[in-house]
């Protein structure tokens, strides 16, 4: 069938980049439909609500709300938050319960003596980095760093951990596959949130009154002066424009077909940028068994692997739960076991602290979002090779018409709601030819809370 319809602009992937450009077009007077393979709005936002409460499986952070428009946004759609500002992996901050090599619990001296070593040794990696090429890697600088520290190896050794954590939780990707640069981005400004009500009322919100049509697979796009076609497997449809808002790992993957192909400009940072994985586990329990007033607890040494830290989401449930991660390597190895294995492996590191005060959980969520073939990949990184610049050189407009957005193309806050919603407002004023405000996509809003 071949019922093709003519439009201003096409949006392709209903995730937080592709509903804001469509808002933000909408609002402009145009006339745009988005397509979406998916039976739900959202892509990387997903809040699981089978059990009667909220548990997010894909983002659940808002990683800093100063200078964020989301902080303005969430607050105009009445999304009630939660301050939990230990999301972005950091070693300090709000409370955690650290546990030495031995099993120990770190008092207050020790836990500011490790903090102050992360510090430490990050201010030395920071001028390492600063001198490092894009063929080096992370490992490569956080070596030069540890080294000039001229720290006693099992000093060494935890902050070393805590970097290898920190890619696999902040890019999805083993230390040695991250750019020197790769973290270059992630400052965090201000407190950090999470949503009792779920992350993708944010994109649903944004949504309503929007021409969604879902189970659409794109399959080609296809450019010429006249503007572009957009073929999804029953349907063809005309426009202007078209913004493609898929994952980095789909474009990847070729499963979108370009015609023309697409040039080296955008091709080549779509080979060079890496796709990570980092998959979460929740467990619910019973009753809690984990000390109270802690946001987090993290295990040191050889007993933290593989699993190393918890976070205490319960006031997100209202019930007791343990959120733990698996990114990069791991994260990819824990698609391919069961569900009783991964459980009973988070278990058996558990009881490695607490004993038998670990009782089996009465539910869990397990993420497999490698292996998902609309997101191949949890999120975008600047894998050895490739830079910042190629995120945001991967949205420079082809031919006037073709335009990418999602968070794999900005630069500045790659791998991030945030950074998919500015994406897709960039993407919108590209599209007009003029600036076009953001306060646009909230406007007439009421608070839904
Ligand atoms: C486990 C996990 C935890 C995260 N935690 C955080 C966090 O705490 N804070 C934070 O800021 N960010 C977090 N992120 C990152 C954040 O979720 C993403 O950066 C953001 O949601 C991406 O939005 P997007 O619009 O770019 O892509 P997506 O949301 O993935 O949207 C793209 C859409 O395209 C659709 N699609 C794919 N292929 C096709 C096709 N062929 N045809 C039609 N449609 C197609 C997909 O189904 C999807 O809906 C996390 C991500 C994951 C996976």
């Amino acid at each position: 069938m071949d019922r093709r319809m003519m439009m201003d602009t096409i949006v392709v992937g209903a995730g937080t980049a592709g509903i804001t450009a469509a808002r933000l077009l909408h609002a402009a007077g145009q006339q745009v439909v988005v397509l979406e393979a998916r039976d739900r709005v959202g892509g990387r936002t997903w809040t699981d609500r089978t059990a009667g409460f909220c548990v997010d499986r894909g983002a659940s952070w808002i990683h800093g709300l100063t200078g964020n428009p989301l902080t303005g946004i969430v607050a105009a759609l009445g999304m009630e938050t939660r301050e939990f500002t230990v999301g972005s992996f950091q070693a300090g901050g709000r409370p955690i319960a650290d546990y030495d090599e031995s099993l120990r619990l770190l008092d207050d001296d020790a836990t500011r003596e490790w903090t102050l070593d992360v510090d430490t040794a990050d201010e030395l990696l920071q001028a390492t980095v600063a001198k490092s090429g894009h063929d080096e890697s992370y490992a490569i600088a956080a070596e030069r760093a540890l080294a000039a520290t001229g720290w006693e190896p099992e000093r060494a050794e935890r902050v070393r951990a805590f970097y290898r954590h920190r890619t696999e939780e902040q890019c999805g990707a083993e230390v040695e596959q991250v750019a020197a640069h790769g973290l270059d981005e992630d400052a965090i400004e201000g407190d950090e949130v999470i949503f009792p009500g779920g992350y993708d009322a944010l994109p649903r919100a944004l949504a309503e009154g929007l021409d969604v049509r879902l189970g659409m697979t794109v399959t080609a796009v296809t450019r010429s002066p006249a503007g572009v076609r957009v073929d999804t497997e029953n349907e063809s449809f005309e426009a202007a424009h078209v913004i493609v808002t898929v994952p980095l790992g789909v474009l990847k993957a070729g499963a979108i077909d370009f015609t023309p192909a697409l040039p080296d400009a955008v091709a080549g940072p779509i080979a060079r940028l890496g796709m990570g994985v980092f998959n979460k586990v929740f467990l619910q329990f019973e009753k809690q068994f984990w000390p109270d007033d802690v946001y987090a607890i993290r295990q040191h040494g050889p007993a933290g692997v593989p699993w190393h830290s918890w976070y205490d989401v319960s006031a997100v449930s209202g019930r007791p739960m343990l959120l733990t991660f698996a990114g990069g390597a791991w994260g990819r190895e824990i698609e391919q076991k069961a569900d009783d294995e991964v459980v009973s492996s988070v278990l058996s590191s558990l009881r490695k602290i607490y004993g038998d005060a670990v009782p089996e959980p009465v539910a869990h969520w397990i993420t497999r979002w490698g292996s998902d073939p609309l997101a191949l990949g949890s999120y975008s990184y600047v894998a050895v090779g490739a830079s910042h610049h190629d995120h945001d050189a991967m949205a420079e407009p082809v031919d006037g018409v073709l335009h990418f957005a999602g968070e794999a193309t900005w630069g500045r806050d790659p791998a991030t709601v945030h950074g998919a919603l500015c994406s897709g407002h960039r993407a919108a004023e590209r599209v007009l030819g003029s600036p076009f405000s953001l306060a646009e996509l909230t406007r007439g809003m009421n608070p839904s809370t």
